[in-house]
């Protein structure tokens, strides 16, 4: 007999007593998504406090509208990858506007995010190396292993460490430096003067991962490139529609012959059904109102300062994020989960991090900020902290 390969199903030990305490924070299933950016959840309304939806555009009615005309001209599928018969003149439309947006010469639309990532599997092989942060993120992870080039992870940010591990590397062979604009767990920005200079220094290729920022910082919201002025120091961009854009999907912008390679090599645009009509058209239409309402960034940066100083004042350790990403660190699971627990019943709907997103002992409630929360939803979200950690004792 060989072992069951289902004996592995099996949660962290700690989602027993977390479940059994009903605080189990995970698939809580949305039953609708109000324009305020409320979400009902088991009947009840509740402010959003986790939302990638930075902009608020997810329920903004000319998403909305683009979608359902889209629909209604091309269908609700694609019946096919991009490179057989899954490619619309929308999604062609929509990488010459990304392209023209970032100062790429390309651009290839990709089905999620987390595909625009794994497409870069393709741009390395087995005596390569790949230097990334510690805290990217499982696509960009993934995308290496699938390339089965050495992965070289630096600490968060230290230039230090990424310098030694750029000056090992095999000189007869490639590198790819890959890190991410503003960090998903912990709100924070990449090095990006740091890593430009020393990806020159090295003659290696940068790869930035914009999911979180694209559309949400720089003046004219090309993301945390545009931030530092460093937009030409970025050879390839990665960008997820499922934040800043309000639907889904995922694109890469680069070079014209980094983009035609990648559109017949990467394995997530040659077998993964293509993006929607639906959510090429949101992206689309997305983008035309990142270009022409600015005003919704700073707004969003705006309630993430006013929702980062109550939660920093009621004692919370908040890591001092410059974003819309506010880290409230707890440490242990059993106590984060109880903590999203009382959130919930506060009213708030939050996400909880916990290994493997976060590191071992660095569980965490993700507060996200958002161009939509008013004065007084914000207020809730602080007030809900306020009560729910001093009832569990993590306050004082
Ligand atoms: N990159 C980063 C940094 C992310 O945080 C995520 C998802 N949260 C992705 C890529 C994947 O994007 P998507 O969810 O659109 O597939």
């Amino acid at each position: 007999m060989m072992l069951d390969a289902f004996a592995r199903c099996r949660l962290h030990e700690d989602f027993e007593p977390v479940t059994e305490m009903g605080a189990n924070p995970y698939y809580r299933p949305v039953e609708e998504r109000l324009v305020t950016g409320e979400v009902l959840v088991d009947g009840r309304v509740l402010v959003s406090a986790g939302s990638n939806d930075y902009l608020g555009l997810s329920a903004d009615p000319r998403l909305k509208d683009a979608a359902c005309r889209a629909v209604r001209r091309l269908g609700t599928g694609t019946s096919g990858s991009r490179l057989v018969n899954g490619s619309l003149a929308l999604h062609e439309t929509l990488e010459s506007r990304l392209a023209a947006f970032l100062g790429q010469q390309a651009a290839m639309v990709t089905p999620s995010g987390f595909l625009a990532n794994m497409a870069l599997g393709a741009l390395a092989g087995p005596r390569d190396t790949v230097l990334a942060d510690q805290l990217i993120h499982a696509s960009l992870i993934d995308a290496v292993r699938v390339s089965r080039a050495r992965l070289r992870r630096y600490r968060h940010n230290d230039m230090e460490q990424l310098d030694r591990l750029l000056d090992g590397c095999d000189p007869a062979a490639a590198a790819l430096v890959l890190t991410e604009g503003m960090f998903s767990t912990t709100g924070t920005l990449c090095d990006l003067p740091g890593t430009a200079a020393l990806a020159r220094r090295y003659g290696v290729r940068l790869v930035l991962d914009g999911a979180h920022d694209i559309g949400l910082l720089g003046a004219a919201g090309r993301g945390a490139a545009e931030h530092f002025g460093l937009e030409s120091a970025v050879d390839l961009h990665t960008l997820a529609f499922s934040k800043c854009f309000g639907t889904t999907g995922g694109a890469v912008a680069g070079p014209a012959d980094v983009i035609v390679y990648l559109r017949h090599h990467a394995r997530s645009m040659v077998y993964s059904a293509a993006l929607s009509p639906a959510s090429t058209a949101a992206a689309l239409a997305a983008l035309d109102i990142i270009e022409t309402e600015p005003e919704r960034r700073r707004r969003a940066l705006a309630a993430a300062d006013r929702l980062r100083a109550d939660l920093t004042g009621l004692g919370y350790d908040t890591g001092g994020s410059p974003t819309t990403i506010i880290p409230v660190h707890v440490g242990d699971i059993v106590p984060c989960c109880l903590l999203w627990r009382e959130l919930f019943a506060e009213g708030v709907f939050a996400t909880a991090m916990v290994p493997p997103s976060v590191p071992e002992g660095r569980a965490l409630i993700r507060v996200s900020a958002t161009a939509l929360h008013t004065d007084a939803q914000l207020d809730r979200i602080a007030t809900a902290f306020a009560v729910a950690g001093r009832r569990l004792g993590l306050i004082s």
